[in-house]
């Protein structure tokens, strides 16, 4: 693609400049990752476990992120490899304090048995608090009922588990507040992800930050609203110029699906833009190769000047 190098017009001294950030992706990402080696234990931080899609990346787990609070954690999402990320963020390898799911597909809920069983298995003693659409509670059911001659050996054999800390005690939402406890307030947003019926962002405030996770949506204007003046905006993203039909069976559809599912980074900017986040986070990004610089383009072509980073795995805000 060709790129086209803008100069930006000289002004003159007196007029105000305007708040165009030159900053790369890379700069800002550097600046946010030292910025949160700098905040209290007792603060607010988002950690970016896993950044992927359901294409088995190496470097981009499957999606999840725990926002910590005054050394509590909470957990939303489960995509595979979630507990390994626990482990290598320095969280609780016996569990978050609640997990929230945003919705049931597959990519966002393979590490839920890793939740449930892991943390049970590393010696979590009390029921796993799992907040999330309906159908979890059927959802919960059969991953423990597929996994009950494991149960039976652990706790029945010489590995003397705790006979309920594998429990689960889930509670399904609808919309709202969820959860509110001791300064944590966390509230599901209803969103628009293609034919899913039920599917959900969330907003999250503390005492010292509000954050909003988009969890998989077309542009919302629910989470505009939600992400009105917050301090971080984690959205996914798809890179709009390289959508076009795949070659497979079904594959004419793609275009579609991304259009119904998913926002693009056009889309995003002009949400960006009227939302107003003091810094927006990109993850579960369709990737096709470096196209980072590509969708900073698209963000800014949409409209946002604001702060943009896009999140690796293990990342820290
Ligand atoms: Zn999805
Ligand atoms: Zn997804």
């Amino acid at each position: 693609m060709k790129k086209v190098a803008r100069k930006a017009p000289k002004k003159s001294r007196k007029s105000a400049p305007a708040a165009v950030p030159s900053k790369s992706l890379e700069e800002t990402r550097a600046e946010w990752l030292i910025r949160a080696g700098t905040r209290s234990p007792s603060g607010t931080s988002l950690v970016m476990l896993g950044t992927g899609m359901p294409r088995p990346d190496p470097m981009c787990f499957g999606p999840a992120t725990a926002i910590v609070h005054d050394g509590r954690t909470f957990l939303f999402d489960a995509g595979a490899g979630v507990m390994r990320r626990m482990a290598a963020a320095r969280l609780s390898i016996r569990g978050p304090d609640a997990l929230f799911l945003t919705h049931l597909h597959s990519d966002h809920t393979l590490g839920l048995p890793d939740v449930i069983l892991t943390t049970w298995v590393m010696g979590r003693r009390n029921k796993l608090q799992i907040h999330g659409p309906a159908g979890t509670k059927h959802m919960c059911r059969h991953i423990l009922a597929a996994w009950k001659e494991d149960i039976h050996v652990r706790i029945h054999g010489l590995e003397r588990n705790s006979k309920d800390g594998y429990k689960v005690k889930v509670r399904e939402f609808d919309e709202g507040v969820v959860f509110d406890e001791d300064g944590v307030r966390i509230s599901a947003i209803p969103v628009e992800h293609g034919c899913w019926r039920q599917a959900y962002g969330f907003r999250i405030d503390t005492p010292e930050r509000s954050i909003v996770i988009s969890g998989d949506t077309k542009p919302t204007q629910a989470i505009l609203e939600a992400a009105r003046g917050v301090d971080v905006l984690v959205h996914e993203v798809y890179p709009s110029s390289q959508v076009a039909p795949e070659v497979r069976a079904g594959g004419e559809a793609w275009p579609s699906y991304m259009r119904e599912f998913h926002t693009s980074d056009l889309e995003l900017g002009a949400l960006a833009a009227a939302a107003k986040p003091k810094l927006l986070v990109l993850h579960h990004i369709v990737r096709h190769g470096h196209d980072d610089d590509e969708l900073l383009a698209g963000i800014r072509a949409g409209g946002y000047a604001g702060e943009v980073l896009v999140a690796r795995d293990l990342d820290r805000y």
